[in-house]
Parts: structure tokens; sequence; C-alpha cells
């Protein structure tokens, strides 16, 4: 069965030519998708009884089930979706004043072996579909009340965003786009480690989305040990890459730096960061460690974290210290699929 989610215009656009279907009914199943807030073939009602039941019968809508659903008090919330090959992924609906944001998943699990994320603990398995992306997206704006509308996407779930690139690029297009979810470009954000190639992949392609570069040290010597993925490009590429993004986007560029206490929280780091990015039109994102069981990293202290964001400030750094939002769900990625590893699936009614 094809999967109806997937981006592809010309699934559906091929499906109605098959069924000598008018041209107009593409669009009309396009908006029932996309733009209302119906979940099966059934409720498509300005479509013939028969018609909804060819579709039934030859797409899939949705392809994962809901292994578990968790709520925090802050309005976090957060799925953990079974695919359809038992594997699992993980995508989180955060709420701030107006804004609705979505963090999605691109892989299941993650091959840049980061040494202090949940995500990556086992490797990679497999890069998610298109529809399996826009899947998730689906998902969770249903988890919105009638009236509130999916304001803003961040790729930053489980995997590495750049090296699923061919299958990311479609799903982000289809949600920028009005007859998609009508989320402007400047409201996504895809987060990465820092693939130079798959960087200027992202500039030819000429899109305008924020790019966020997880940096978490200013030299290669400790960023090798953080992050191995570094090994093989080095922070001069990574730094590059991205100056070339920002001038080639006009967007404004973010980086991510996960303060691990004792690690890359020192006085030494922050003013060796301060020295890599002055001079840079960027925003640096503090993230004070979320602990992961089982790995061997501590949070930062509160005055370690006040003392490094002074010292970077008064550098002229643009700084922002991100809050820990859903700490109580297991939110940062990766975290929620560990603790639930060997839980079998449990149905979940939406
Ligand atoms: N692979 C991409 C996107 C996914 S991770 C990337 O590396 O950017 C999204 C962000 O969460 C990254 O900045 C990552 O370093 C950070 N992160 C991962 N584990 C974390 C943890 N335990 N505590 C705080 N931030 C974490």
């Amino acid at each position: 069965m094809q999967h109806i989610l997937d981006p592809d215009n010309e699934i559906i656009n091929d499906w109605v030519r098959e069924q000598r279907l008018p041209k107009f009914r593409a669009g009309q199943i396009r908006r029932w998708i996309y733009a209302s807030g119906v979940s099966s073939f059934s409720d498509m009602t300005n479509l013939p009884v028969p018609v909804r039941q060819r579709l039934a019968a030859h797409f899939q809508w949705w392809t994962t089930r809901i292994a578990a659903h968790q709520k925090s008090e802050d309005g976090t919330e957060k799925l953990l979706l079974d695919l359809a090959d038992g594997k699992r992924i993980e995508c989180v609906l955060l709420r701030d004043g107006e804004r609705r944001t979505i963090c999605i998943s691109t892989q299941v699990g993650c091959a840049m072996g980061c040494v202090f994320c949940a995500s990556g603990i086992d490797g990679v398995d497999r890069n998610l579909t298109s529809g399996e992306i826009v899947e998730q997206m689906l998902r969770l704006r249903r988890l919105l009340p009638d009236g509130e509308r999916l304001s803003h996407i961040v790729v930053m779930g489980m995997g590495e965003p750049l090296a699923n690139l061919s299958n990311l690029l479609p799903v982000l297009n289809l949600a920028s786009q009005q007859e998609g979810l009508g989320i402007s470009p400047r409201r996504i954000t895809i987060s990465t480690v820092g693939l130079p190639s798959a960087m200027r992949r992202l500039i030819d392609s000429g899109v305008a989305y924020n790019l966020a570069v997880s940096l978490h040290a200013a030299n290669d010597a400790l960023r090798d040990q953080l992050v191995p993925a570094n090994a093989r490009a080095g922070l001069k590429s990574i730094l590059t890459a991205a100056d070339a993004y920002f001038a080639a986007s006009g967007r404004r560029l973010t980086y991510e730096y996960v303060l691990l206490g004792g690690v890359n929280d020192r006085r030494c780091d922050a003013l060796e960061l301060a020295g890599l990015l002055r001079g840079r039109q960027a925003l640096l994102n503090l993230i004070p460690y979320n602990p992961v069981a089982g790995l061997p990293y501590q949070m930062p202290s509160a005055r370690s974290v006040q003392n490094f964001s002074s010292l970077l400030e008064q550098q002229g750094i643009n700084i922002q210290i991100r809050r820990r939002k859903g700490a109580r769900i297991d939110a940062a990625c990766g975290q929620l699929r560990r603790s639930r590893a060997s839980t079998p699936a449990q149905e979940t009614k939406l």
C-alpha cells in the first residue's frame, strides 16, 4: 500500500488519473489531509463514497501507532511512535505563549555518536521515510484543540537531519506551502551536528530555513571527544560552511552548546568560544545538560551557567539560555524511547 502522507504530489495525482477521476479531486484529497483535522478517508465528505472506499483500499494513512503519550504541566506533550517495522521514534509538541512548536525526528537512532545524547547510544537503524516525518507533524497537530495552529517546526528530534536530507527537504517544502501546513520557512529550524557537504547541498537547494549548528566545544580536541562525527570535518570547515549558509540564505544562524558540568563549562571554554563566534552574526543557545540515565555527565551548576553566559555576553556574543521544557516527561530526544525500550506497545485511543 502507498502512504498517502508521502509529500510527493504525484502519488495522489497519479492515482486520481488512474481512477479516471477529474483532476480537482487530487486537490480536494490534499486539503482534507493537510488543511482539515480529519484523519480517515471516510470523513472526506465531498468525495463520492465509492471514491473514499477506493482510496482506503489503495492508501495507508497512519503507518505508526502511538506507544506512549506523555503530558507535562508546562504544556509539553510527547509521543512515542511505533513504526510499521517495530522501530520506535519520538516527537514533541511544545507550548510557549502563542507558539505551538513541534520537534520532529528524522532517523531511528543516530550515527553521530555525541557522547551525552540518548538518541545515538545504540547507533542508527535507518532513515525515516518522508511519509513517516509528515506523520509525526500530523499526529502532533491532532493534539491541538480546534482553532489552534502549529506555528514552528524544529528538526531537533532523534537523528541527524542532514544525513537524511533527501527525505527531509520534500517534507519541509510541504510544511511551508500554503496548501500544506502553511508554516513559513522562517519558523522552521534544522539542527545539525555540522556536516559541511550536506550544508552546501542545503545552500544549493536555495532553501531559507533557519540553521542551528550543535557546537558543544570551541576546539577540535574537545569536540572530537564530545562529537565523534567532528573528527571527519573539523570545526573550521563546519564554521566556513555555516558562514556560507548565512551569506546565501540571510537566515540567522544559531549555535547550540550543551553545557556539561566540569567538561566544557569552564572559564577557558567560554573565552575560546567567544573568540570563535566574535564577528559572526550568530545567536548562541546555551543548553544545560539534561541528564541521561547511564551516562557519566553532570548538569552544570547554576553558578557556572551564570558565569559562562556572563563571560560570553561581556565579549559581545548574543546568547540565550534554553529553558528546560518537558523535563519531567523525558522530552530530551531519545530518552523516552530508551526508558520504554522493553515496554510492550499499549494501544492509545486518539
Ligand atoms: N543531530 C542534530 C539534531 C538532534 S539533537 C544535532 O546534533 O543538532 C538536538 C540538540 O539537542 C542538539 O544540540 C543536541 O546536542 C542536544 N542534546 C542532545 N542530548 C542532549 C542532552 N542530554 N541534554 C541537552 N541537550 C542535548
